[in-house]
């Protein structure tokens, strides 16, 4: 859509065309209904790509600053909720309204619901094949997104028509996900879920201090769907339970004391999950009866948790799609596909991926708006 309203008010002739019955479904059930449509702290180091400089171009050229003055020509009321996030007031259905209008503005017309069935190239243009008719044109933008949440819309779509086109697809795999448990770990830690921690949090040169929250399947929270777009299957993840503490020094400053392990980590931690740990590392005694070395090795332990995932819960429950479009068959400028005149893709079926936090919305806009200014 804003590609879309950016190539109409440019004068192009736009056709949208959308195979769910909805519009914009995946803005309307964001950020809790709210739609944390942009991060005022949006740099290219929040994306994971094969080559992380290929976002830097379009963010640039539109920033959050160009989103935020396009919702406040809108009248559309915001906040900020945390750590630069910005969420509407009302709902997210604003933002659909806000780009619609857009896209009025700019004279697009819509196709909706319309499968499209092939798409196959004549001498300088190409021809699409839907049930509402074939369509002949100059410039294609793909703006198919991902994978995760296929009951409102995604499809691999875009994937197979860059194949088609003789262009790259890094391997999709799930992100911003939920991390499962095998089953041991599970008969563990399972019954204390809604259990939260704040903690930092690591994979993989990932690293974020946020809460984590424990589930009847495994680990979420913000910390760790951020480091879930990190992980690979077979790796551990590292959890710094006291983040910011020194355990060490705390834990030997009590070796005297008479004090059950698990009561002194409930000072620190949730009592559950403290009592859950302790039995976990065969703990659960009065810390005057540790050596000293064992207490050190405890303290290590808390700042180092290491838990292997068995699995994440899939695109059912995954925010984004890693991977997609390969970067280096694009023009970073333009979105255009360098060895196929007229083929651009936009947003999330490229493979660029924000953190949580508003920064996969702003890199649709930003590449929507690469593209709809050469499109
Ligand atoms: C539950 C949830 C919450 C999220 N919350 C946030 C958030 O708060 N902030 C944030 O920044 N990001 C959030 N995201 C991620 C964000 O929604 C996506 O990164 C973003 O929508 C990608 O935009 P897009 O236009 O590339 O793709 P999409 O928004 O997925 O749009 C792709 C469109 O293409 C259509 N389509 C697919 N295949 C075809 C086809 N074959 N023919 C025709 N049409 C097709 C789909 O129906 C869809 O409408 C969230 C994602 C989920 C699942």
């Amino acid at each position: 859509m804003m590609c879309a309203a950016q190539a109409g008010q440019r004068g192009r002739r736009v056709l949208l065309i959308e195979h769910y019955h909805k519009l914009g479904e995946k803005i309307r059930i964001s950020g809790g209904g709210r739609c944390n449509f942009t991060n005022l702290h949006c740099t290219p180091e929040n994306f994971l790509s094969q080559n992380p400089h290929f976002c830097r171009s379009a963010l640039a050229r539109y920033t959050p600053r160009h989103f935020i003055a396009l919702v406040e020509r809108h009248h559309i009321a915001y906040h900020e909720k945390t750590l630069g996030q910005l969420f509407c007031d009302g709902s997210a259905q604003q933002i659909i309204d806000m780009l619609k209008n857009e896209c009025d503005r700019g004279g697009v017309e819509w196709r909706m619901p319309c499968e499209v069935h092939e798409i196959a190239r004549e001498g300088d243009r190409f021809a699409v094949t839907t049930d509402e008719g074939a369509y002949r044109t100059q410039s294609l933008v793909v703006a198919t997104g991902g994978l995760s949440v296929p009951k409102i819309g995604a499809s691999p779509f875009g994937y197979r028509l860059a194949e088609q086109f003789g262009l790259k697809v890094v391997v999709p795999r799930p992100g911003l996900v939920p991390l499962s448990f095998d089953p041991a770990t599970l008969a563990r830690f399972g019954n204390l879920s809604g259990i939260a921690i704040d903690a930092e949090v690591s994979c993989n040169g990932g690293r974020f201090r946020e809460n984590l929250l424990l589930t009847h399947r495994g680990l979420s929270g913000p910390a760790i769907l951020q480091i879930s777009s990190y992980w690979r299957s077979g790796d551990s993840i590292e959890i710094d339970l006291l983040p910011g503490r020194d355990a060490e020094a705390w834990l030997l400053s009590e070796h005297s004391s008479r004090m059950q392990l698990d009561s002194l980590l409930a000072q620190a931690l949730p009592r559950r999950f403290a009592q859950k740990w302790c039995a976990a590392h065969d703990s659960i005694k009065p810390i005057n009866q540790f050596s000293e070395s064992a207490l050190k090795t405890l303290a290590h332990g808390l700042h180092h948790w290491r838990v292997q995932p068995s699995g994440t819960l899939g695109y059912n429950r995954a925010e984004v799609t890693l991977g997609g479009v390969d970067t280096d068959g694009l023009s970073s400028k333009t979105m255009e596909a360098k060895t196929v005149a007229g083929l651009f893709f936009v947003g999330e079926v490229l493979d660029v991926t924000g953190h949580l936090g508003g920064f996969n919305f702003q890199w649709a806009w930003a590449s929507g708006h690469a593209a709809g200014q050469a499109a």
